[in-house]
């Protein structure tokens, strides 16, 4: 575990996560497919927003509905989402690519069939 720090392209949101990037999965579902994304899952206390606000940024969902997909309507990069996992507790979806200082071939990506849920 570690805190990472992260955000959008154009900097207008910035955040600090603490994440096991061991946990990063890269997902086949119709949205993450055309984004390329890398993502980590994590529960809101280890996720803060230190630049922006949550309101400030473009929500899409498709679906179930149970994801907001968050971007930032300036540059248009979607650096986190959010989320529940099947208990119903929330959870931050962490765009690892929005990441500062990591590297992706460095990481072990575990493939998720997104796709067929
Ligand atoms: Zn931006």
């Amino acid at each position: 575990m570690k805190t990472y720090t992260g955000g959008c392209h154009c900097g207008k949101f910035k955040y600090e996560a603490e994440i096991d990037l061991k946990s990063a999965i890269e997902c086949n579902c119709s949205r993450c497919h055309k984004l390329g994304l890398v993502l980590s899952f994590i529960p809101p206390e280890q996720f803060k927003l230190i630049e922006g606000s949550e309101t400030e940024l473009t929500d899409y969902q498709f679906n179930t509905m149970k994801i907001h997909h968050l971007f930032c309507p300036d540059c248009g990069v979607e650096s986190f989402a959010r989320g529940a996992n099947k208990e119903g507790n929330p959870l931050y979806c962490i765009n690892v690519r929005c990441l500062d200082d990591v590297l992706l071939s460095d990481l072990t990506i575990t493939p998720v069939n997104g796709k067929d849920y």
